[in-house]
């Protein structure tokens, strides 16, 4: 508490003479106004933008190196070999090619040569580079490689993955089952966000999920669980409310990882799109990141399979063209209708709703957990 009081007169006032309950819990709109500390090597990333608001968090160079740490701490429990490749899904319709200079990194006794691939690259192409990488670790976004797998028209289980490791959105049981089916390999899932970094992640002795609650103040608060990062000292972020509604166990399973466990009831998830050829879109194939001045956006399908972009933007008329020609090139064949205004997204479920940003009415039944 004393630090975030030291951090800037925000935090002071905002924690007032307040003891930890009662500090009022930052939501995502209020990032903006967290005060950055002036560092030289500072560096933005934007979330995704999930619930529909996008926010830019700022790191500086040693945080970020913490932050690879800590999501590359379950590998140490992974039991790979000392050289590892991997191949990573990222957002984006890019794919590596096998001799493609890959990012080097050694951590824990291990080298790990990592190559990228977009969700919404061309399956072949990602197909290519597995089969030549033959890479042990596959990791990245969840839709992505489900995507990936029920597309290729090409056999996985012999490329020799052992492990995928999942992360970015809640991991369906069916889509657990596609990737575990798909590659013959072991699916260990991850939890974190943009914001706070690597959350916890599924242990490969006892398969529950471990909590980074030796870097991360976790609160599993009734209305979404809530983070403070202890390891953020530029943008802090106290009781930050990811609004994914999480649990800790009360069983504790033994296990040698000492780190509590949490289960994850709803979290972030989005609809698959379907585009005018019948194709399966993912929901984070949208760049619009890269579209200056955008604020926030929604992004529906109707059961007709028409789509409606709602969105708010410093300026909209700029935006807008961006926005279409945006969708357009990521689902072919579909007429959509700019809508200004988020808040006139619809919100009625199951279409939409509190954790979701892109939602359709073609996919949304076929995507509700049992
Ligand atoms: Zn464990």
């Amino acid at each position: 508490m004393a630090a975030f009081r030291q951090h800037s007169d925000y935090y002071r006032i905002r924690i007032g003479d307040a003891e930890w309950a009662g500090v009022p819990v930052l939501e995502k709109a209020d990032v903006v106004a967290v005060p950055v500390a002036d560092a030289p090597d500072l560096k933005d990333a934007r979330t995704s933008g999930t619930s529909g608001f996008q926010v830019t968090i700022r790191n500086t160079a040693r945080e970020r190196e913490f932050r690879r740490a800590l999501l590359y701490r379950p590998q140490l429990f992974y039991g790979l070999p000392a050289e590892v490749n991997q191949v990573v899904f990222v957002d984006g319709a890019g794919c590596a090619t096998a001799t493609d200079p890959p990012k080097w990194f050694d951590y824990g006794g291990t080298t790990y040569r990592t190559w990228f691939c977009g969700v919404a690259g061309n399956p072949r192409e990602i197909w290519r580079l597995l089969i030549t990488l033959r890479p042990q670790l596959v990791r990245g976004i969840a839709s992505g490689i489900v995507r990936f797998v029920e597309s290729v028209d090409a056999p996985l289980k012999d490329i020799g993955v052992r492990i995928v490791a999942p992360g970015g959105e809640y991991l369906l049981p069916e889509w657990r089952r596609a990737i575990e089916q798909g590659f013959r390999a072991r699916v260990l899932d991850r939890y974190g966000s943009t914001e706070t970094g690597a959350i916890a992640w599924q242990c490969p002795s006892c398969g529950c999920y471990h909590a980074n609650t030796d870097e991360i103040l976790l609160e599993d608060d009734a209305d979404g669980l809530l983070a403070t990062p202890l390891f953020v000292s530029s943008q802090s972020l106290l009781r930050y409310r990811l609004g994914d509604r999480v649990h800790f166990d009360t069983d504790v399973a033994y296990c040698d990882i000492r780190l509590p466990t949490l289960t994850i009831e709803q979290a972030r998830r989005d609809d698959w799109l379907i585009d005018g050829n019948g194709q399966r879109v993912s929901p984070l194939a949208f760049q619009f990141e890269q579209v200056p001045g955008l604020l926030a956006w929604r992004l529906h399908q109707a059961a007709d399979g028409a789509l409606q972009l709602y969105f708010d933007a410093e300026q909209a008329e700029a935006a807008g063209p961006l926005l279409l020609a945006s969708v357009g090139a990521t689902v072919p064949g579909r007429q959509c209708e700019l809508v200004p205004g988020v808040w006139r997204a619809p919100d009625s479920a199951p279409f939409a709703g509190k954790f979701k940003r892109v939602s359709s009415e073609l996919t949304a039944r076929a995507n509700t957990p049992a």
